[in-house]
């Protein structure tokens, strides 16, 4: 039977390309949203993946719907925490909202799926769970507070729960993308990135697809003895 995967913020950018890699390596996938349901009604039309609208950061909602998909698919064998989001500003200015926010979904999220899904998969004796990090929450950034300290406790959660996971087969590792051309780094403005690409030794943005295959790999049989490890995929940016 094929292995059944749920990949939060799966329909657009890094998580995209992640479902649509592990469909194509034979997995059964879900893949969940937040609200931008036009991005993914055109993923499911195209991939025919489901998309399932849910926020990562609810965590009643994170225990239905992994309820919902375990009954529908028979299990949950592998969880991708993508889902992430941005709130920058200096911390000078940063509301307690805009903290509040990035922690409640970056890393918050990451707890609310884990939870839901980590003892069916020790129960089974076979599990992985793969959490995207970043660059930033290894060696900060500038009005980024929120989000570093939210990425950087996502590398602390790898890292705990791999050693609860160990010995059931479950492995829990964590990915730090450096800068990918996605909606999220469109955002920032031009000559900043003009700024960050020049400190990027390959000399350019990585693609999601170059995230998704570092997913591919660690959710593999292969990777079985890699657990509480961080893979940095950053074009050399910070060599961590
Ligand atoms: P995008 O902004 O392109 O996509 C974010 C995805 O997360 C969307 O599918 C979005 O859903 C979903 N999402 C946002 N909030 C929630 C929520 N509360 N519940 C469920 N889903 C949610 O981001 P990227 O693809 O660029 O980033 C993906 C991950 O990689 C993030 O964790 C990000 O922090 C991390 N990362 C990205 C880097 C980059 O350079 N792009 C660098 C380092 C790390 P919807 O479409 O409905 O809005």
């Amino acid at each position: 039977m094929a292995r059944v995967a749920i990949v939060t913020g799966g329909t657009r950018g890094i998580g995209e390309s992640i479902s649509r890699t592990l469909q194509g390596l034979g997995y059964t996938v879900v893949a969940n949203y937040a609200g931008n349901i036009e991005r993914a009604k055109a993923f499911t039309a195209d991939t025919g993946i489901p998309a399932v609208r849910w926020d990562v950061g609810d965590h009643e909602a994170c225990f239905h719907n992994c309820v919902d998909i375990a009954a529908r698919y028979g299990q949950i064998d592998v969880l991708v925490n993508n889902a992430g989001v941005t709130r920058d500003g200096v911390l000078h200015k940063m509301t307690f909202d805009d903290w509040n926010e990035v922690m409640r979904i970056n890393l918050g999220g990451c707890f609310n799926m884990a939870k839901a899904t980590f003892p069916g998969m020790r129960d089974r004796g076979w599990g992985r769970i793969i959490n995207i990090g970043s660059i930033n929450g290894q060696a900060g950034q500038y009005g980024q507070v929120n989000y570093a300290a939210a990425k950087s406790g996502i590398h602390g959660f790898t890292k705990a729960l791999a050693q609860e996971g160990a010995k059931f087969g479950v492995t829990v590792n964590a990915i730090a993308p450096g800068y990918i051309d996605t909606d999220m780094v469109a955002a920032v403005p031009q000559q900043v990135l003009d700024k960050i690409v020049a400190k990027i030794p390959v000399g350019r943005l990585g693609h999601a697809n170059e995230i998704a295959r570092g997913v591919a790999f660690l959710a593999s049989e292969d990777a079985a003895f890699i657990t509480g490890s961080t893979l940095s995929i950053n074009g050399g940016q910070h060599m961590y």
